[in-house]
């Protein structure tokens, strides 16, 4: 398992440039979204991750102005006028506003989506399994989110966690890859379309593998009930009954027990074609149910 990709994938769209202000201002809003803050009282943004956490400053240094401020001073705003500042800019009536509309240019949504991964989404390592989450505080906000993401071609599924949360997820290749065109995360693209390339040959590998195994099973089977049918005529005394070109079938069957059908075709004089030889082996077989 690898852990870090959720890491890597956040890095990705970290390190990535915004252009529009009207784009540095949803990436925002999303990343205050995925907070996931409680109530409108205060804002805080807990990350392991210093490039979401930097990120995080540097956009909002950019929107209020306030750019001679330490990086850390962003990460808790509990006053209440610096709140009222900062969500006036970004024209949300609070931290916990989910009506807000994002009117800006076509890039806005996927800007805040991506905002909002950095601070919720986690995403797991495409070998085992795909799934990709944003954990959100609240039905409301789940909601809202699904609207966004239904509106730029996804298909998102709802599930219930822990107290209050609600996952907001993908679970198939096609939509986790949908979802990191998105989010631009085009290392992460590259990355699980490899690992699904391998993983989809492995999976043919075992298919073929399997087929060949029920094949191997069908031919053991067969040659099981033909053994059965030459010790049944023997037993009987019945070979002289036999058509000639019948008891040379069975002859050369009972002495090379481990030949193939092609082989035993060809050990006749003159060669025959493997499915005469099927074909004299069924006779026998037939032979023998009558017995
Ligand atoms: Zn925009």
């Amino acid at each position: 398992m690898y852990e870090s990709f959720s890491q890597d994938v956040k890095n990705e769209i970290a390190s990535s440039h915004i252009k529009n202000k009207c784009c540095k201002k949803a990436f925002l809003r999303g990343m205050i979204f995925g907070t996931n803050a409680p109530d409108e009282g205060a804002l805080y943004l807990e990350s392991e991750n210093p490039s979401v956490v930097m990120h995080y400053a540097k956009l909002i240094k950019e929107i209020t102005g306030r750019r001679k401020e330490s990086d850390i001073s962003f990460t808790a705003i509990t006053d209440s006028d610096r709140l009222s500042e900062l969500c006036e800019l970004l024209e949300i009536s609070s931290v916990v506003d989910t009506q807000a509309e994002i009117n800006g240019c076509e890039e806005c949504v996927r800007a805040f989506v991506k905002g909002a991964f950095l601070t919720c989404g986690t995403v797991t390592y495409p070998e085992n399994s795909y799934h990709m989450e944003f954990l959100v505080r609240g039905n409301e906000r789940a909601e809202m989110l699904i609207s966004l993401l239904d509106g730029i071609g996804t298909n998102p599924k709802l599930i219930e966690r822990r107290s209050g949360f609600y996952g907001v997820y993908f679970k198939d290749s096609e939509n986790v890859l949908d979802m990191f065109g998105i989010l631009g995360a085009n290392k992460a693209t590259f990355k699980m379309l490899d690992v699904k390339m391998y993983k989809d040959f492995r999976n043919s590998i075992n298919r073929l593998h399997n087929c060949e195994m029920a094949n191997m099973g069908k031919t053991a089977a067969a040659f099981e009930a033909q053994m059965r049918a030459i010790e049944k005529i023997v037993a009987a005394g019945k070979l002289d009954e036999l058509p000639d070109e019948l008891k040379i079938t069975l002859d050369l069957r009972a002495a090379f027990p481990s030949a193939t059908l092609k082989e035993l075709a060809e050990m006749h004089t003159p060669p025959i074609t493997k499915s005469g030889v099927n074909h004299r082996l069924q006779k026998l077989q037939q032979f023998a149910e009558k017995l």
